[in-house]
């Protein structure tokens, strides 16, 4: 590239000064948003990309379906709880699911790199394979290319997926109005903790295991009992705290959270403090938020705690109609902070 076109490129992109990526730019926060919106938003103008929710929804042969993607590059690939394999499928799954989507077929592409061991490619094909049975989705198509070696690293796994809508309208963020409340499914960051500690070899008291999983089912559970509910978002990454921030720039509504209701597991805090992390910004891949009409907001607790995966769900905050398109936590004892967006990376390769 030349010096012209790298001045070209960075000019009015915050974060890419120097013309070229950097690690925060997959951080899920500020960075990834400025590239998002100054660079792909602006070569792709299409009105349904521009929505910005988990999954496009669009018509196909007089029906709504919703579409999605997502690439994996989590190292390492094996990790307590899941391997790269089940959370292709669990991420994909879940980023349809939280439209109102009934997820129903998957596409796969495996990008190896020379010298991966086979047994590693079977056990993880394998666990491919076992995450869509549970899901009961369908992987129908697949891709696989080999790059040389130290083009990648082992493997990275891309998943695309298709459901159809069973939510009129779909939740999205601009449905989120003030009034509205906020429910998480469970506990934060057991995912991001779990690979971490694998990565750095931290060995905790208890090890730590991650929480991904397939979210659909309890997803349909909710909707049964609550189909009014305006918006989910599955927690991935950059966690709760840059989730909600995305709903309130979209939505352009103020978020306030409780501190003191959002559940952490004792040993995601205690690890983070330990590698001074913010466990509000740490991804999982099993937990979701739900935005909903306050007259709404117990039944919909009751229908997720009578889900496994959803027994801890509880009720963290409101949707307010001041400071729009912030997200405001209440401290404990009482204080109140700017809850931001991540302005660099903090995990790097966690999904
Ligand atoms: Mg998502």
């Amino acid at each position: 590239m030349s010096e012209l076109e790298t001045k070209q490129f960075s000019c009015g992109i915050p974060g890419t000064d120097s013309g070229f990526i950097k690690l925060g730019h997959g951080s899920g926060g500020k960075m990834t948003a400025e590239l998002i919106e100054d660079l792909f938003l602006k070569k792709l103008s299409d009105p349904t990309l521009e929505e910005m929710d988990d999954a496009a929804v669009v018509s196909a042969g007089g029906s709504s379906i919703a579409i999605t993607t997502d690439s994996y590059v989590v190292n390492p690939v094996f990790f307590p709880g899941g391997d790269i394999g089940s959370l292709s499928v669990h991420g994909t799954v879940n980023d349809l699911a939280v439209r109102g989507a009934r997820p129903l077929y998957l596409t796969a592409t495996f990008i190896l790199e020379e010298g991966l061991p086979l047994t590693d490619l079977g056990k993880i094909v394998e666990s491919v394979n076992a995450a869509c049975r549970k899901a009961e989705v369908r992987l129908v198509a697949g891709d696989t290319k080999v790059v040389n070696r130290g083009a990648a690293d082992r493997l990275f796994i891309t998943t695309t997926g298709v459901g159809i809508l069973e939510s009129d309208p779909p939740p999205g963020a601009a449905r989120v109005k003030p009034g509205d409340r906020v429910i998480v499914s469970g506990n934060l960051g057991l995912h991001g903790m779990a690979v971490m500690c694998a990565r750095e070899g931290l060995e905790l008291e208890t090890e730590i295991t991650s929480d991904s999983a397939a979210l659909n089912g309890l997803v349909s559970a909710m909707l049964e009992k609550s189909p009014n509910i305006s918006c989910m978002r599955d927690l991935t990454r950059g966690g709760l705290a840059s989730a909600v921030n995305e709903i309130a720039v979209t939505s352009r509504t103020g978020i306030e959270l409780s501190e003191g209701s959002i559940p952490v597991h004792p040993q995601v805090k205690a690890a983070c403090e330990l590698l001074g992390l913010d466990p509000l910004y740490v991804a999982c891949e099993g937990r979701l938020i739900a935005f909903v009409p306050e007259s709404s907001a117990d039944c919909l607790l009751e229908a997720m705690r009578s889900h496994p995966l959803g027994a801890d769900a509880c009720l963290i905050g409101r949707v307010a109609d001041d400071h729009k398109g912030r997200v405001v936590l209440k401290s404990r004892v009482g204080g109140r902070r700017i809850l931001d967006r991540l302005s660099g990376e903090q995990l790097p390769r966690i999904c």
